[in-house]
């Protein structure tokens, strides 16, 4: 079984996400994180202004399992990621590793912006998590210690265009996506919906 969870940043995806991986006994893949990787990789090798050259041998020669590195989680990694991400050459190479993990038995959980639409267009269960951008900038602010909120709302705000206006796997619900707007709700409440919607998805 695959279980598709899209949506923009510090919408909570990756959170309801890990839950349900826990409550299915799936396993669970940040595909983030892959271009996040990505993002670090293309500034430690070429630095600024990132070009498609770079971004797309840093994808080519990305070794997914053996990379772990603190600067991963930065607002700088976030944006360079998403940069990086709107280059088909690099979404293409990140594409058969994602696909592959999906089909790990005895199910997978995939979170971030195209996984229902391009990745996984079959999977058994695909939500939609969001929350407006206020709600998401307070959230990411916390989680970064950032003291300025206005710069973090303005990074949201510039992240969610690009993922939104790119050619290639925008960010966009698939048509049979279960929406969840977590802007009123705590985690408990969040997990809770998503697994509920999970469950009327599940194949018997
Ligand atoms: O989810 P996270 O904030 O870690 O993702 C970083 C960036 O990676 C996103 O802003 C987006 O541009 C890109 N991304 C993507 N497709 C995915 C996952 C992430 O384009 N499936």
């Amino acid at each position: 079984m695959i279980i598709a969870v899209d949506g923009p940043a510090a919408a909570g995806k990756g959170t309801i996400a890990r839950a349900l991986a826990r409550h299915f006994g799936f396993h669970f893949l940040d595909t983030g994180a892959l271009y996040r990787m990505v993002g670090l990789a293309t500034l430690r090798a070429g630095g600024e202004p990132i070009t498609p050259e770079t971004a797309i041998a840093a994808a080519r020669s990305l070794e997914p399992s053996s990379f772990t590195d603190s600067d991963l989680r930065t607002e700088t990694v976030g944006a360079a990621a998403s940069i990086v991400a709107v280059i088909p050459e690099v979404r293409a190479a990140l594409l058969e590793f994602q696909r592959s993990f999906a089909r790990k038995p005895p199910g997978a959980v995939l979170d971030g912006r195209d996984i229902g639409t391009v990745v996984c267009p079959d999977a058994h269960a695909k939500l939609f998590i969001t929350a407006s951008p206020e709600v998401r900038a307070r959230r990411r602010q916390k989680e970064l210690g950032a003291a300025d909120y206005d710069a973090v709302l303005a990074d949201i705000k510039a992240r969610d265009a690009r993922d939104s206006q790119r050619a290639t796997a925008p960010l966009v619900a698939a048509q049979d996506a279960v929406m969840l707007d977590t802007s009123g709700m705590d985690i408990t409440a969040a997990v809770s919906a998503a697994i509920a919607a999970v469950e009327a998805r599940r194949v018997p």
